[in-house]
């Protein structure tokens, strides 16, 4: 299967998208994992998207779409996958769309968590702070002022996919508000999957 998982920072993307790789068997395929590697790396990608992951911006569609595509390509994915943090822009929906028409693959979900904006900052910093009290290491872009501007780029650039995805008649909208085990249960139901 080929899924994408839409949604806000904050809203759980990532635990879902554990609990689907495990379920159906497919690789996780995290822009934000793969772009923080590269920051770790320090490699010509990292040095050119440190600077805007710590602001809270959007790096390129360049630098994404050749990590996608590279990505998308290695063995593990050709059974398929599940894209967590990508596509965040109409451009970057409609380029992989054309990455895939290429490859003769389409998709067959896209999952949008759905939550409530105002809920969130609260939710990142009540996780940051039980992090910080187990002795973890907490993200740069974890802070209130970075974390309002992705908020304020997921409504401006991301948002407008929701529609995109329903036109093409892909989009199942699932409470994110839920417990995180009742939105895996939602997820995997609205894929005709039981966990
Ligand atoms: P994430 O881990 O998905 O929250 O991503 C962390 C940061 O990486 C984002 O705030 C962006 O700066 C950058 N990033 C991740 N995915 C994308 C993407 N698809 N397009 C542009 N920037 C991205």
């Amino acid at each position: 299967m080929r899924l994408i998982l839409l949604g806000p920072p904050g809203a759980g993307k990532g635990t879902q998208a554990v609990r689907l790789t495990e379920r159906l068997g497919v690789p996780q395929l995290s822009t934000g994992d793969m772009l923080r590697a590269a920051v770790a790396a320090s490699s010509p990608v990292g040095l050119q998207a440190q600077a805007m992951m710590e602001r809270g911006e959007l790096v390129s569609d360049e630098i994404v779409l050749s990590l996608v595509a590279a990505r998308i390509e290695q063995s593990d994915a050709q059974r398929g996958f599940v894209l967590d943090g990508f596509p965040r822009t109409v451009g970057q929906a409609v380029a992989l769309d054309t990455m895939l028409g290429e490859m003769g693959l389409a998709l067959d979900a896209v999952l949008e968590l759905q939550v409530d904006l105002n809920a969130l900052v609260a939710r990142m910093t009540g996780r940051v702070a039980e992090a910080r009290a187990r002795g973890e290491a907490t993200r740069a872009d974890d802070n209130p002022d970075a974390f309002r501007t992705r908020l304020e780029t997921y409504r401006e650039q991301t948002v407008p996919l929701s529609s995109y995805y329903a036109e093409r008649g892909l989009l199942r909208s699932v409470d994110g508000m839920l417990s995180v085990d009742r939105v895996a249960i939602e997820v995997m139901s609205s894929l005709g999957l039981k966990l």
